[in-house]
This record gives structure tokens, C-alpha cells and sequence, in this order.
């Protein structure tokens, strides 16, 4: 068996509010990367997907305070580094490019002299050996060297997002964290985006981990895919099997919001009512408000995670399984 890049183990990550309320944005989440692998985190707004990211990477707000779990990379339990040993960590091996680049992006100076100035950061290069770096980064993300010296303003949308792929891959990482990486991209855009991702993934033998709440991306580029809900996950397994078999009715409700291409005549039906406040969580299982198949427990006893088939979890009383257990 493959041996994990990254586990993540019941990792469980409150926020302390000004008004003094606790929200808990992530309960028990637990998930594998494996080397050359792209897990999708999918679910709506709210959900933890970005919290996640946020903890494994440990650049949580100072009111965010991850309470237990694990999140074991290449051997080193990363919620247990001192923040000089992350910093090490962070860029040389995990990187993460974050949604909207216009943001992210220094306005002021130019794209090139960021990716150099992100290369000499982390890596003992002299400026020759980094500008030459530069044009490297530029050429795999496919962008011309000559644009070098061109501001983020004069970049198109999907040109910048390409730049700050660039930027992430200044240390060659083993692992990049993507955020919602074409949310802001036009379709095409998105396509070339999402294409570019993959063709990097193959070259460079890079695991990727993507936030998103568009199922089509997940379609498009996931090995894996956990579905979260409530700050939970709610089912977690390989891409066909989420895609094919899916066991927990969100899943299904999610899923039969998404147009599928192979189907144009569907309907989408959208899922009622609003997903959980994390300060005011619902008792039992938290989708319960909003699920039309609950039965009586389900308001009362939170589900527990089962493996429904090998490799594959789902969170909810009506699936058959037994109670999964991550090591
Ligand atoms: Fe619906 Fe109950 Fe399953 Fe939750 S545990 S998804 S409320 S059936």
C-alpha cells in the first residue's frame, strides 16, 4: 500500500469569536494524500474547507486554535512544529495558491521580480541562478519570459492565477494546496487553468489538495474527493465512487445540484433551507434540518463515520458499513 504524503486525523479546529462564542469550524476530519494524487475538499459555503487548508498549513487568524487531531506530513506531525520549523515547511515542501490573484498579487512591483523575490526567500540561490529560475516558472505555467517585467495589472485573469501557480512552485514542494483556484476565471479560463494544474501534477509528480464548490472541477481533476458539511465530513472516498455510488444524502443533494454534462436534460434542484451556523450547531447529525430522508435518531445521535466499501466513508444512519477506523 501506498504510504500516505499526508494524513490528516481527526483534526478539530474551533474559533473564538469577539461576542465570546465558540464556532467550530472543523470537527474529526480525516483524510490521505497520496504522492501524485489530487484530493478535491467539495461542499458549500461555510462547510471547512478552507479551515482545513488553513490548519494543515498552521496559518490560522490568531482567534483560530486547532484543539486536537493530527496532520502527519512525510513523517513529521506538522500541528507539532514550532512555527521555525513550519516556516521551513511551508513553501519548500507545501505550498498554497489562494483564490483571487489580483489579491494576492503585489500591484506594485513586477511579476517577475515576486517570483524571483518568493525564490530567494526559501532557497539559498544567488540572484543569477533565481532570475533563471524565474524564466523557468514562467515557461511552465505558460506564460512568455518576455512579460517578465509586466505589473499584475497587466496580466489577464488567468495569466495572474498562472503567475501565482508560478510563485508556488518557486521550491518545488511536493504538495500544493489549491483554494478555489478558477473561481473567479470565465470557463475557458477555468478549462486551461484546471488543464495546466494536471499537465504540472504529471511533470513534476506533485500531490494536490483543492478547495472548490463546483463538482465539474472535481470531475475534472480529483483522485479523491471528501464532501464536507458542518465543519464534518460528511462522505470521503475515490472519485468514482463519490461520483457513481454516493451514500449520504448530501452527497446525492449536492450532487443533484450540479448540471452533469452527460445528462443535459436534468433538472438541478437546488438543496432547501441554509447550511449550519458553526456557533449554533445542530444536535445530532448536523445535515439533519435539511434532510427529507432522517429518521428519528438523526436528530438526537450523531451518525459515525463507515466504511461503506474499502476505501470508502460515509457519515449517516442509514448507510451499512462498518465504524471506520483512521490509524
Ligand atoms: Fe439524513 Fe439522518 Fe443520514 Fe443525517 S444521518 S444524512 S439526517 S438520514
Amino acid at each position: 500500500m501506498t504510504t500516505p504524503l499526508l494524513s490528516v486525523r481527526n483534526l478539530t479546529t474551533e474559533f473564538h469569536l469577539p461576542d465570546g462564542k465558540v464556532a467550530r469550524a472543523l470537527e474529526d476530519v480525516s483524510f490521505d494524500v497520496l504522492p501524485g494524487q489530487t484530493v478535491g475538499l467539495v461542499g458549500e459555503s461555510g462547510c471547512g474547507k478552507t479551515t482545513t487548508l488553513m490548519s494543515v498549513m498552521r496559518l490560522l487568524p490568531a482567534s483560530g486554535r486547532i484543539t486536537s487531531g493530527r496532520a502527519l506530513f512525510q513523517g513529521r506531525d506538522l500541528l507539532q512544529l514550532s512555527e521555525p520549523q513550519m516556516r521551513a515547511v511551508r513553501w519548500k515542501e507545501m505550498a498554497i495558491v489562494f483564490q483571487g490573484a489580483m489579491n494576492a498579487l503585489n500591484p506594485v512591483m513586477k511579476v517577475g521580480d515576486q517570483i524571483r523575490e518568493a525564490i530567494e526567500l526559501h532557497n539559498l540561490m544567488d540572484r543569477d541562478a533565481a532570475e533563471k529560475r524565474v524564466g523557468e516558472l514562467l515557461e511552465m505555467v505558460g506564460i512568455q519570459r518576455a512579460r517578465r517585467d509586466q505589473y499584475p495589472h497587466q496580466y489577464s485573469g488567468g495569466m495572474r492565477q498562472r503567475a501565482m501557480i508560478a510563485m508556488a512552485l518557486a521550491c518545488s514542494p511536493d504538495l500544493l494546496f489549491a483554494d478555489e483556484p478558477t473561481t473567479a476565471l470565465d470557463v475557458m479560463i477555468q478549462a486551461q487553468v484546471l488543464q495546466l494544474l494536471k499537465e504540472i501534477q504529471k511533470e513534476l509528480g506533485l500531490a494536490i489538495v483543492m478547495v472548490t464548490h463546483d463538482l465539474g472541477v472535481v470531475a475534472e481533476v480529483c483522485d479523491s474527493v471528501v464532501v464536507m458539511y458542518g465543519g464534518k465530513v460528511a462522505e470521503y472516498g475515490t472519485a468514482d465512487a463519490i461520483y457513481n455510488a454516493p451514500q449520504h444524502p448530501y452527497t446525492r443533494r449536492l450532487l443533484a445540484s450540479f448540471p452533469d454534462l452527460n445528462r443535459p436534460g436534468d433538472t438541478l434542484a437546488s438543496i432547501p433551507g441554509t447550511p449550519p451556523r458553526l456557533t449554533d450547531l445542530p444536535t445530532g447529525c448536523r445535515f439533519h434540518p435539511r434532510c427529507d430522508v432522517k429518521v428519528e435518531a438523526c436528530e438526537t445521535v450523531s451518525p459515525p463515520m463507515l466504511e461503506t466499501e474499502p476505501g470508502h466513508y460515509a457519515a449517516c444512519h442509514l448507510c451499512q458499513g462498518r465504524e471506520a477506523r483512521f490509524s
